[in-house]
Order: structure tokens, then C-alpha cells, then sequence
């Protein structure tokens, strides 16, 4: 069963101008349900561009990709919106924390999007995501006081407050100790595990991929086989 599909993706930057410059060329990629995936590559290989694309951030320049069944090119930007909500958690460097406010706060972010919901119940839901990702005793904590370990636990309970298939990770653990560092990764394992969240991780730390159940090697901005 597929979640992610992609077939034949290409993507040039600067496209029809004379900058044009093509960064990835003829992926073919599927990611199973409840697989846990690493995506490796040198700086500069195409990760970001690929995760950006897989994340209904950016649209390929040619090919198509499928998420949960979906072929996405044919959506408008409301659709891959709605589609993007539902169907991606995401825990990107990027995707900065509100540090003035509190774990709880942060959580609770991605339900206002949920019109209706009483406060009480995302409360309620977003301090039992915290307690599942260790975080019980700091719920009230301001994001900005907390340890950079401690943030990226506030980051995965908040990609999970709607609960969605997949859940892309860009370096997770790129700014963390060793210690944290294998924390956080079994944490993301166990939720793997436990909900069968797919997870897409981009990772430059080799040992951590080879506990992955699948790698996908960029190289160029071509998927390479070993
Ligand atoms: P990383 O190697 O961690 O992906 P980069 O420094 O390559 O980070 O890229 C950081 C950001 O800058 C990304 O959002 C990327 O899309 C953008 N970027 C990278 N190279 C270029 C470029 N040549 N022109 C415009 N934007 C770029
Ligand atoms: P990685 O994440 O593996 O470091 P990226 O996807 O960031 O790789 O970059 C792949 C290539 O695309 C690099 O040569 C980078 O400079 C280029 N690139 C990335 N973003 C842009 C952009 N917005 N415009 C032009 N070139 C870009």
C-alpha cells in the first residue's frame, strides 16, 4: 500500500529563463504505509527541493506525485492546502517554534485551523501529545526556556496534533547532542510503530539511517541504488 508516490519528477529552478538550472531529474519513489524512510545525500544533492515537493510546498516541473492515492498535479492551490493539512506533519528546521509562547500553545497551533473545536478539547488533546512525547511536567513551559531537544519534542507533538498519515522530518536531530539525538529518533520510531505514522526523514547522520526501514539516496538529483 502506497502512501507516496512519485513517478518520473523532475524540477528545474529559473524554468524558461536563461538561469534555468534542473535539480532533480526522473525520481521514481514509493514510500509503503507505516514505512520509516531516511532520505541521505550530499549538500546541495536536491533533498530540500525533493521534501519541499513531497510536502505540496512546491510543485514538480514535470512528473506526478500521489499522496494517500491523490494525483496532485491536477490540484489548485486550495486543494493542495486542504490536502497538505490533513495529510502531512511536518518537522522542519524551518517551521520555527513560537517561543513566546507556551508547549501547550504551540500544540494547539494546527487545530485553530479545525473551525469549531472548543478550546478545551485542543487543550486537553495537546497536553496528552505532550505527556506522549515526554513533556508532561513542562506543558506550560515557554517553547523559548526550553532545551533545543526539548523544542524538537514541542515540534513532533505538534506535527501530530492532527494526526496525519505522513510526517516529513528535515535533520530532526541536526542541532542535537548524541544523547537527544537517539531520543528523539526512537521517539519518532515509537510513534512509528505505535500509530503507523509514515515517516520521511532527512538525515546526514549515517547511523541513524541504517536504522531506517528504507534509504533513499540523492546524488545530483538523481535517486542512486546500492
Ligand atoms: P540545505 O543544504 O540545508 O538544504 P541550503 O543552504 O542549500 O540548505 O539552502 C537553504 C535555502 O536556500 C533553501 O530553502 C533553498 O531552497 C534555498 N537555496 C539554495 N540554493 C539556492 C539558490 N542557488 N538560489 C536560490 N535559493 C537557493
Ligand atoms: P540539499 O537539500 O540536498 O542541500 P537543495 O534541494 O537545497 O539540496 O538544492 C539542490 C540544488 O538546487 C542546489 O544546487 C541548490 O543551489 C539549488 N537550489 C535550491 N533552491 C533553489 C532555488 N530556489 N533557486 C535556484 N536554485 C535552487
Amino acid at each position: 500500500e502506497s502512501l507516496l508516490l512519485l513517478n518520473q519528477v523532475c524540477k528545474s529552478y529559473a524554468a524558461g529563463t536563461p538561469a534555468e538550472t534542473q535539480v532533480l531529474f526522473d525520481i521514481d519513489l514509493t514510500v509503503t504505509q507505516g514505512e520509516f524512510a531516511a532520505l541521505i545525500g550530499p549538500s546541495g544533492s536536491g533533498k530540500s527541493t525533493l521534501l519541499n515537493i513531497i510536502g505540496l510546498l512546491d510543485r514538480p516541473s514535470s512528473g506526478r506525485l500521489f499522496m494517500t492515492g491523490k494525483e496532485t498535479s491536477q490540484l489548485d492551490e486550495d486543494s493542495l492546502t486542504q490536502l497538505r493539512g490533513h495529510a502531512i506533519g511536518f518537522v522542519f528546521q524551518s517551521h520555527y517554534l513560537l517561543t513566546a509562547f507556551t508547549a501547550t500553545e504551540n500544540v494547539m497551533m494546527p487545530m485553530l485551523m479545525q473551525a469549531g473545536r472548543p478550546d478545551d478539547a485542543m487543550r486537553e488533546q495537546a497536553q496528552s501529545l505532550l505527556a506522549q512525547v515526554g513533556l508532561k511536567n513542562w506543558q506550560d513551559h515557554l517553547v523559548g526556556n526550553m532545551s533545543g531537544g526539548q523544542q524538537q519534542r514541542v515540534a513532533i507533538a505538534r506535527a501530530l496534533a492532527l494526526n496525519p498519515p505522513l510526517i516529513l522530518a528535515d535533520e530532526p536531530t541536526g542541532n542535537l547532542d548524541t544523547k537527544s539525538t537517539d531520543a528523539i529518533f526512537e521517539l519518532m520510531r515509537e510513534v512509528n510503530r505505535r500509530q503507523k505514522t509514515t515517516f520521511l526523514m532527512v538525515t546526514h547522520n549515517m547511523v541513524l539511517a541504517r536504522r531506517c526501514d528504507h534509504t533513499i539516496e540523492l546524488v545530483d538529483g538523481r535517486i542512486v541504488t546500492r
